[in-house]
């Protein structure tokens, strides 16, 4: 028996915590309508000010869902929705699968060429979109593709008064297109409750795309069982209920944003604070202003909050649930957010393919660091789940060993839109080969050392990016930093880091080299700075070095 079948990382769960958990409801739309009759009167969302009780929200979505089926959706149907954090995002989901079809969750930042190939591969008939994003991008594309709805809403809508963020804002309708507020209320109150075959646990919920950050993307299905388990997760984990607040830092089209934000709140009964886009001072605002006691987002984005010019102005004291996922995390980042704000980020690891998490640090405990890595630890896996560690050959590897984590368990989708190949190769038998490269230690605590493509071999000595970049963390002056291999005639490849300083601060490339020199192996420090303003990221924070990379070929 490996040890891995030991799950040696349950002792770390906590005292009266389950081991395993069972899901409880056929699907999330049945989840959604236990939520709202425990809950009808609550807010279910809050836009920057104006709430959207449960009940209001049940209404709004069976006439969205009614309006959709008068426009030919049919059960099975895919629906687009291109948006950023508003009201209309839950409402689509939620209407989606009344109308018994699939959401696809579709990056508001895409470019033509990206969103023709989102809505073609997933066969969308319908989308939602903003009339700005209409009018820039999906108007070109929808004609190479069957997506015959089409839908256009405002960041305008939804709101008893627009915030002085949304200044800038205008209404731009295309008359070609519907308009959402106009859709539903032609259909108020005219069909309770659309029929469609009733979903179950092994229907998709979501059509996720994969970041991007290897290779072309894919749509990932997460079935209603995969989803309703991770929102359970989060509700488990971090003792989620109906007396908490969850702002919304995440993009709500990223996985982390569709479970850590709107799956779990449906749920739970708790309101998702949202605010269009990420913006720091606004969201510092929001979070104190409704008692945000919960958020989960990428790492940068902390960074962000605490760099924001009313940052010291702010009181965060009931915000205590955190947790930050999608990229490494430098231990002295955590360290800062402590010191400021007083809470703990916990860090939480997990894929498109898992569905959000796979790895989490429990509730109360502080992430070990790998004393030979630096490496902050992704945590343990979470209830249910298993998790190898696995040598080129495919075997086990013992603790402490280097190798390729992969992973079985509840939220592991079963495959890729309409790509078996892909799948099987990527989850044969049902476990993700994750493509990410790390080691369990002796105490069950697993540590991501990098992704097995952003190695650097510098003359034969493998050189991971995250190392060097946690040591320029360490700088006073460094705001964020990523670091990849360039192309070199000698070494074959030699390390390069990309800084941005945080505001007011100075440094020179000398500097920065000098000072991780001091730090660690010859072969490792930075052999070139480059300074920018800022790096180059995915929608939802992860940095792209391979468009750094890129950039230098
Ligand atoms: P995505 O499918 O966009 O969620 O990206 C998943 C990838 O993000 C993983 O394969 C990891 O490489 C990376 N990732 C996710 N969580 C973490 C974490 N806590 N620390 C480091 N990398 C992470």
């Amino acid at each position: 028996m490996s040890v891995y079948d030991q799950r040696p990382w349950l002792k770390h769960y906590g005292e009266g915590r389950p081991r395993e958990i069972e899901v409880e409801h056929p699907s999330m739309l049945a989840a959604f309508d236990r939520t709202v009759a425990r809950f009808a009167d609550k807010p279910a969302i809050v836009y920057f000010d104006t709430p959207i009780s449960f009940g209001e929200l049940d209404e709004l979505t069976d006439a969205l869902a009614g309006g959709l089926r008068s426009e030919g959706f049919a059960a099975g149907d895919r629906l687009a929705v291109c948006l950023q954090n508003v009201p209309q995002f839950l409402i689509a989901m939620l209407a989606t699968w009344k109308a018994g079809g699939i959401m696809v969750s579709v990056s508001p930042m895409l470019k033509h060429r990206e969103l023709a190939a989102q809505l073609t591969d997933s066969g969308a008939r319908a989308l939602i979109t903003f009339e700005s994003l209409w009018r820039e991008v999906a108007r070109d594309v929808v004609g190479e593709t069957e997506v015959a709805i089409r839908i256009t809403t405002s960041e305008l809508d939804f709101l008893d008064q627009p915030p002085a963020q949304l200044a800038g804002s205008r209404r731009d309708r295309d008359p070609e297109t519907l308009d959402l507020v106009e859709l539903i209320d032609a259909h108020r109150g005219v069909e309770r409750r659309p029929a469609s075959p009733p979903l179950t646990l092994g229907d998709v919920a979501f059509l996720t795309y994969t970041s991007g950050t290897t290779g072309p993307s894919k749509g990932a299905m997460n079935t209603h069982g995969n989803v309703l388990f991770t929102a359970s997760v989060y509700r488990e984990w971090f003792e989620l209920d109906e007396h908490d607040v969850v702002f919304a830092l995440a993009p709500l089209f990223h996985i982390t944003g569709l479970i850590g934000h709107l799956s779990v709140a449906t749920l739970v009964g708790m309101p998702v604070v949202m605010n269009h886009r990420f913006d720091p001072d606004g969201s510092l605002e929001l979070i104190e202003r409704h008692g945000a006691t919960f958020t989960i987002g990428a790492i940068t984005a902390f960074i962000a909050l605490m760099n924001a010019g009313s940052a010291s102005d702010r009181d965060l004291t009931r915000l205590t649930k955190i947790a930050s996922g999608g990229a490494p995390i430098a231990p002295a980042t955590l360290e800062a957010w402590e010191t400021r704000f007083g809470a703990y980020i916990h860090n939480i690891y997990g894929l498109t393919e898992t569905t959000s998490p796979s790895h989490w640090v429990p509730l109360g405990k502080r992430a070990p660091v790998d004393p030979d890595s630096g490496a902050l630890s992704v945590g343990v896996p979470v209830f249910n789940t298993d998790v190898r560690v696995v040598g080129d050959d495919g075997d086990d590897l013992p603790p402490g060993e280097i190798g390729e984590f992969v992973t079985s368990g509840p939220q592991v989708v079963p495959g890729y839109w309409n790509k078996p190949e892909e799948t099987e190769h990527a989850i044969p038998g049902g476990a993700l080969h994750t493509g990410d490269v790390g080691l369990m230690d002796a105490d069950g605590w697993f540590y991501l050392v990098d992704r097995k493509k952003d190695q650097i071999n510098v003359s034969g000595y493998k050189v991971w990016p995250r190392d060097v970049e946690d040591a320029l963390y360490g700088h006073s002056a460094v705001r964020e930093v990523a670091v990849v291999g360039v192309p070199d005639d000698y070494r074959g490849e030699t390390v390069k880091a990309f800084v941005s300083l945080k505001p007011g601060e100075s440094a020179t490339s000398d500097e920065l080299i000098a000072f991780c020199k001091q730090r660690m192996a010859a072969y490792k420090y930075p052999r070139q700075i480059e300074f920018v303003d800022e790096l180059p990221k995915t929608a939802s924070g992860k940095v792209l070095r391979r468009e750094l990379r890129d950039r230098q070929s």
